[in-house]
């Protein structure tokens, strides 16, 4: 039977790209319209795994590099029926003076249209909508919970554990959060996820899946490093995967 929500990762470094992947994004196919979870610079490989006639949604989760940087290619797509960017408030601004000369193609440049809003704490969209809490990061970060086509999809990254990612996973079909630490791990003050952690969180919340995305490239340096990950998740959390690029799955 033919699911309802196709997901493919399309970058799942934290940081910066190397030989194990992208930086980080994602994207949801949904029936009715198609949903991007960050703007890493796996955001170029779009175009290959998505019908461009559907409405697109980019969320961003906040502004940092490894979730930006891939603004700058939305020049090669041509989105039939437009794009609408979601920021966090405080960081709509940011968004903007990146989209813009001297850095790259305004967005008011672009050949498609294309809105920038501000991400109010309940969203609609296309087949259902969504919520949208902060996280605990070094920075404004937001995390996501959509409702689409009867499904549940939870997005937390970057964050260390908090209630509101509990909150946002709850009972989801599928929760994608981030492993940018080894075990044990000490996060130096700036918030992220081991993969007890992560599994820990997605434990708590009582999702049925959990995907692990975001892994810092300094920390993780090859393939091997993630799976042994997911062993470790799985001790946790048993229906724990990790993520790599071009995986795809449906929910
Ligand atoms: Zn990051």
């Amino acid at each position: 039977m033919k699911k309802a929500i196709q997901i493919t990762f399309l970058g799942t470094n934290g940081w910066f790209d190397s030989p194990t992947g992208s930086t980080v994004c994602a994207v949801a196919d949904t029936p009715e319209c198609v949903v991007i979870l960050d703007a890493g610079y796996g955001l170029h490989k779009l175009d290959s795994v998505i019908d461009q006639q559907k409405p697109v949604y980019l969320f961003l989760s906040h502004a940092h590099l490894d979730h930006t940087v891939g603004l700058h290619v939305l020049a090669k797509f041509s989105f039939a029926r437009g794009l609408t960017i979601f920021t966090p408030p405080a960081l709509r601004a940011a968004v903007r003076r990146l989209c813009a000369q001297p850095l790259t193609v305004p967005l008011a440049q672009l050949p498609f249209p294309v809105e920038l809003r501000s991400v109010p704490r309940r969203f609609s969209l296309p087949g259902g909508g969504g919520i949208a809490l902060p996280l605990v990061h070094s920075s404004v970060c937001f995390g996501y919970r959509f409702e689409l086509s009867g499904r549940t999809l939870a997005y937390c990254t970057d964050t260390g554990i908090c209630a509101n990612a509990v909150k946002l996973a709850r009972a989801a079909d599928i929760l994608i959060t981030e492993c940018a630490l080894q075990l044990g791990q000490d996060d130096g003050g700036w918030p992220h996820l081991d993969p007890h952690k992560a599994a820990g969180l997605a434990r708590q919340a009582g999702a049925k899946q959990l995907m692990l995305t975001h892994f810092d490239a300094q920390v993780y340096r090859t393939t091997a490093q993630r799976a042994q990950a997911q062993a470790q998740a799985r001790q946790v959390f048993p229906q724990a995967r990790v993520a790599r690029d071009g995986l795809r799955i449906c929910v």
